[in-house]
């Protein structure tokens, strides 16, 4: 075989995968569907204006020895040393509540590093919730342990697996079952419960759905601090693309794969949807686990086929894309990200159902061109509100750059409407957007080839959580799962999922993870 593994997908998750394989001397081929590589790191320009995709902030990448920044020195190892990280302000995330009572109707607060400052001034701002305040940090690190060791468990080998679960099991199982609201019901003050759960976008949940292990696992990440890559997330493909050419191997764009192939019970190649075969040992996917489960032949595993299309997809989003005049550093603009709740359910009511009717209850605004010390071009913003597919469903047959006209004119009327709500909420830079673009859940449907446009993969449910199927060595011999639908989502998240599949493959890898 002319390759030793093959990788489908070319986000972080199969990115990872294929650079640490490459690091063991493998020759691997990156398939990638779409014309860019690089999922949600990928970046495009527009106008002499460059936007992030899905990639705002990152933590674990600082300076900090031990677990603290394991993960910058493990990208930087897989990297060779090319990937680089600028901080964010220290106060990163600025969360702004809907609030009568206050001056200008809202009500403010920063969330930065560490964490324990946070919780310390919101004893003070909350005297009356001191107590309150500790249980909740106090099961918020419980909860990071018990997330541990419920990682482990889908990329562990499988006989240490089972061992753990049954040793763990119950532990873990209640542990994932706890929802960041039931950690919360201790706290009186409803602006204090909506604070502690304003960020759930970065992991698409409210509180009452949000398992604890999951909010503590992604908040925790920020504990030492916020990054943004230097040169834009597009450094990802291009430094760890570099690690994968030079081990002999190839990254191939607009190479969708439609199938996986089989011979004799295992994983041997896989085929293109132009019509080649492309044959390896090893397969890895990190196109997501239901487009796995949709690549197989119906008989191959059928039972875990049938799992994995039990699991929800999760949220969807709108994302308008902003370019202004001039430097709006002077304005104001630091790096901060905003956390913006127009309802007074605050992050009870995440989604956006009549975006023709109504403004968006939940905005998140990040300004990643300030925080990028080499960007180029124009200063920018990209401006997300989680909104139900259900508003664009009737769209989904329809083809990227064909739409109908009742869905360019549904979504021209979205982005104006969105803008006015920028405009409003941003008044330094009202007069300064000189670009928008809007993209809707059918765009990252295409663009990353999401079921339902979902946005992180599977929804992180309890139930997504403890499942033993999503693990790292699928019941395919050959045949593994990398990527956000492992273990956990985000870049570290779906990271470590194609690490773990790559370490499955070549367990030298293991002693990599305490670097
Ligand atoms: C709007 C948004 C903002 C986000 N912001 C942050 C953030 O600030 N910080 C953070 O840590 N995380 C963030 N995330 C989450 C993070 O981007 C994802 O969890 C992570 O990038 C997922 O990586 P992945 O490799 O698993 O999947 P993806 O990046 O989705 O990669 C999957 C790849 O597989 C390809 N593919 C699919 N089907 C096929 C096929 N048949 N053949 C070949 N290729 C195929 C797709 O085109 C895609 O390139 C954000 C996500 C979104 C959507």
């Amino acid at each position: 075989m002319e390759w030793d593994a093959i990788v489908i997908g070319s986000g972080i998750g199969g990115l990872t995968a294929a650079a640490a394989l490459a690091r063991c001397d493998k020759r691997v081929l990156v398939l990638e569907q779409h014309f860019v590589l690089g999922g949600m790191t990928q970046t495009f320009e527009r106008q002499g204006f460059r936007f992030a995709t899905g990639l705002h902030y990152i933590g674990g990448v600082g300076p900090q020895p031990g677990g603290a920044g394991s993960f910058g020195r493990l990208l930087g190892w897989l990297g060779d040393g090319t990937l680089k990280f600028a901080p964010l302000p220290d106060h990163f995330d600025t969360v702004r509540l809907r609030d009568a009572t206050q001056p200008g109707g809202e009500f403010s607060f920063t969330f930065g590093a560490p964490e324990s400052d946070n919780i310390a001034r919101l004893k003070a701002l909350f005297p009356e919730e001191v107590d309150g305040l500790d249980r909740y940090a106090r099961d918020f690190k419980q909860a990071t342990r018990a997330a541990r060791q419920m990682f482990a468990l889908h990329g562990l080998p499988k006989p240490v697996a089972s061992i753990m679960g049954w040793l763990k099991g119950g532990g873990m199982r209640d542990a994932a079952q706890r929802t960041l609201a039931q950690a919360l019901a201790d706290i009186g003050n409803p602006t204090l419960r909506q604070l502690l759960g304003a960020r759930g976008g970065d992991y698409g949940l409210p509180p009452a759905e949000a398992p604890l292990m999951l909010h503590a696992t992604v908040m925790g990440s920020y504990t030492h601090g916020a990054w943004y890559p230097v040169g834009g997330p597009q450094r990802f493909a291009e430094s760890l693309g570099a690690t994968v050419r030079a081990a002999g191997g190839e990254l191939r764009t607009s190479a969708a794969v439609a199938g996986i192939q089989m011979e004799r019970g295992r994983a041997c190649g896989v085929r293109l949807l132009s019509g080649g075969i492309e044959r390896a040992p090893a397969i890895v996917s990190a196109m997501g686990a239901p487009n796995t489960a949709a690549a197989l032949p119906r008989d191959a595993a059928p039972g875990w086929q049938a799992e994995i299309g039990q699991f929800k997809p999760s949220g969807t989003y709108v994302a308008l894309f902003l370019g202004f005049e001039g430097d709006i550093r002077s304005a104001g603009i630091d790096g901060a990200n905003h956390w913006i709740y127009e309802s007074p359910a605050g992050p009870d009511a995440l989604d956006w159902n009549d975006p023709t009717e109504t403004d968006a209850p939940s905005l998140f605004v990040s300004f990643g061109s300030v925080n990028d010390p080499a960007h180029t071009g124009g200063f920018t913003a990209e401006l997300l509100a989680p909104c139900a597919w259900e508003v664009f469903e009737r769209w989904k047959d329809s083809h990227l750059g064909a739409r109908p006209e009742d869905y360019e004119a549904t979504k021209s009327w979205i982005e104006q409407r969105l803008l006015a709500q920028f405009r409003r909420l941003f008044p330094a830079l009202a007069d300064r957007v000189v670009f928008h673009e809007l993209a809707t859940p059918l765009s990252h449907a295409a663009y990353a080839n999401a079921p339902r446009g979902a946005m992180y993969g599977l929804r992180m449910t309890a139930e997504r959580l403890l499942d033993p199927a999503l693990h790292v060595r699928t019941p395919v011999p050959g045949l593994f799962l990398a990527g956000q639908d492992v273990a956990s989502l985000g870049i570290q998240g779906a990271a470590m999922g194609g690490f773990m599949a790559a370490a499955s493959i070549e367990p030298r890898l293991w002693k990599q993870m305490s670097r």
